[in-house]
């Protein structure tokens, strides 16, 4: 065993010695960029990557028991805002830390971090698209499974993390639980600069209304080491920010310069399926408010959690479902 090891971590140390690269990672361009992390990072060509298009026609339509987002309207301390030189990075510094459970999870996971994958320019940035559709930025947050205390030993494992994932799309409004992060980006513009947050911020405010549709499947960590130890959720209703609100991100530099884009290109799906979870009240718990106004910026008040405000994927999606129920027939 020992024998096999050698000649591998000499072959790696040499590689570090020999690459042009040292001291940087990872990169979405050129030499550094997507199409050479397996070089560093083998588990990167590995068959079951991330991310991927999730084609609706070929969903398979579940109800899953609910989720629980737990902490997740708390008011929280001590958040900081960080530029790894990759993407944002939020970060929670006290112990209690929000968790989910249900959906797909058979156990506790635990918040880690969140942070952001966005594009040049408001008509991609996204990883996962929705057939074939790019949005312009996305949101994971990471959680590692309880029993595993860490995310370092969590991807160890194959049911080690659960991401969960969110697309974004301009609106003509700003979005005001976005302010405190858009104003700390001009703070960390620079890699490797920190900022914490003024005020107590909350997850809730920051997602958007509905969290009973989403997709999920099995897949990896978008960035290298790439680990296969990712149960995705994908959410199905995008969050709402101003095209201002987004371009702000694009001022972060890594030591390269600008980060204009980090999104990772989608993967081959091979042989998984994805599940889209639609709840069994959904008939009734989609319609829409007629009182409702359409054009309302997203405030506080008028958040109902699980509640649909006429989001306009529905009706495709009603259609796919119906479909789907007929070729079960
Ligand atoms: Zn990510």
């Amino acid at each position: 065993m020992q024998l096999t090891i050698l000649p591998l971590v000499f072959a790696l140390a040499l590689l570090e010695v020999l690459t042009p690269t040292r001291g940087e990672d990872f990169g979405y361009d050129g030499v550094i960029g997507p199409r050479h992390w397996s070089e560093r990072y083998r588990e990167c060509a590995g068959k079951h990557q991330s991310p991927i298009n999730i084609n609706v026609l070929r969903v398979k339509q579940v109800t899953l028991p609910d989720i629980m987002f737990i902490g997740f309207d708390d008011s929280i301390d001590g958040v900081h805002v960080s530029n790894n030189g990759h993407t944002v990075l939020i970060e929670v510094e006290n112990e209690l830390h929000p968790r989910v459970r249900g959906g797909p999870l058979e156990a506790d996971y635990v918040f880690s971090q969140m942070h952001f994958h966005w594009g040049d320019n408001d008509t991609f940035g996204s990883e996962d698209k929705i057939n074939h559709r790019s949005f312009p930025m996305e949101l994971h947050m990471v959680f590692f499974k309880e029993e595993y205390k860490s995310v370092k030993e969590a991807i160890l494992h194959p049911d080690g993390l659960t991401v969960l994932a969110f697309f974004y799309e301009v609106d003509r409004h700003q979005h005001p639980a976005y302010d405190e992060i858009v104003g700390a980006l001009q703070n960390v513009t620079e890699p490797h600069t920190q900022v914490e947050m003024e005020h107590p911020f909350s997850f809730l405010n920051i997602l958007p209304y509905d969290l009973r549709r989403y997709f999920t499947y099995r897949g990896s960590l978008t960035t290298p080491p790439c680990s296969e130890v990712v149960i995705w959720l994908d959410f199905e209703q995008p969050i709402r920010l101003a095209h201002e609100q987004i371009k702000a991100f694009r001022e972060l530099k890594s030591t390269h310069g600008k980060i204009t884009h980090n999104f990772r290109p989608i993967q081959p799906i091979g042989d998984r399926v994805v599940f889209y979870n639609i709840d069994s009240n959904y008939f009734t718990y989609n319609e829409i408010d007629p009182d409702e106004d359409e054009d309302a910026a997203p405030t506080k008040s008028s958040r109902r959690r699980g509640h649909n405000r006429g989001f306009s994927l529905t009706p495709r999606l009603f259609f796919v479902s119906l479909m789907l129920a007929m070729l079960q027939l």
